[in-house]
């Protein structure tokens, strides 16, 4: 599904190299997590996957279906089957939640080249999906995160990823700021949504999301390499020993 090969980037603006040489394979329905300390270049590896500016690619590919995303426009990235929910939702006050989410379902139909889905359609999914992730009909109505409380946030992203049905979807610290029912409910809803032509990277800081969404994979990351792969006990060992261990290993 996703396949990222020797993946350098540095800064646009400065000499800073960030990755060095990031390889990761994740087949079809394959949950992976990402581990690591602060730092270590995560968040990058979603930015750059998603083609947000101020990252340079300068060595590797990172190919969706054997198409190569570093080619495409975020639009086109999106429509070729990525989703990435950040660490930091934005907040879009004049946009309603419902418009939004419309629009992003229509844009990315339109990419595809499929039929627009009807406005009593939309309405009918959209409640159902909504209902699963016990975001109420008032947050839907209401401006795209404006207002909303971390949770409800982290809620509201999982739903635009339920909605737009993706085959990659990149989960960048999804349960930072989170309690525990709000990273339970994130987690189900997210679980809700595995099945076998969907594919998930999981990045995560702390151990503890990886007790609701279990991964299948679990990659170390530290100063923009990929330093130990493993299976999930290998985030329980993490959680034990800290990342001290593995880090002077992967030196
Ligand atoms: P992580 O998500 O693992 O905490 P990041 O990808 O956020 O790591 O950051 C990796 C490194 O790159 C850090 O040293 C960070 O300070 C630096 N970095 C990332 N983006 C920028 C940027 N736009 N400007 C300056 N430094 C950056
Ligand atoms: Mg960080
Ligand atoms: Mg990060």
């Amino acid at each position: 599904m996703l396949e990222i090969k020797n993946l350098h980037v540095k800064l646009q603006e400065e000499d800073k190299q960030i990755l060095k040489g990031v390889n990761l394979s994740i087949g079809p329905g394959e949950v992976h997590a990402i581990m690591g300390p602060n730092g270590s270049g995560k968040s990058t590896l979603s930015y750059v996957l998603s083609g947000r500016d101020g990252y340079e690619v300068t060595e590797g590919s990172a190919k969706l279906e054997g198409a190569e995303l570093l080619d495409m426009e975020p639009e086109e990235r999106a429509a070729a089957g990525l989703f990435l929910a950040f660490q930091y939702p934005v907040e879009i006050p004049g946009v309603g939640n419902m418009t939004f989410l419309r629009t992003a379902v229509n844009a990315q139909r339109k990419a595809r080249g499929e039929e627009e889905m009807s406005a009593g359609e939309f309405l009918k999914v959209v409640r159902e999906k909504a209902k699963t992730l016990k975001i109420d009909a008032e947050m839907l109505k209401r401006p795209v995160n404006v207002g909303f409380s971390g949770g409800e946030k982290k809620r509201n992203e999982i739903l635009q990823m339920a909605m737009l049905e993706p085959r990659m979807c990149i989960l960048d610290e999804t349960d930072s700021g989170l309690d525990v029912d709000a990273m339970k409910l994130v987690s189900e809803g997210v679980n809700a949504l595995r099945s076998e032509g969907r594919s998930f990277l999981v990045i995560t800081h702390y151990q503890r999301l990886l007790d609701h969404i279990k991964p299948d994979v679990v990659h170390i990351m530290a100063a923009g390499r990929i330093i130990k792969t493993g299976g999930p006990e290998l985030a329980l060992e993490v959680e034990h020993n800290g990342y001290a261990d593995l880090l002077a290993e992967g030196v």
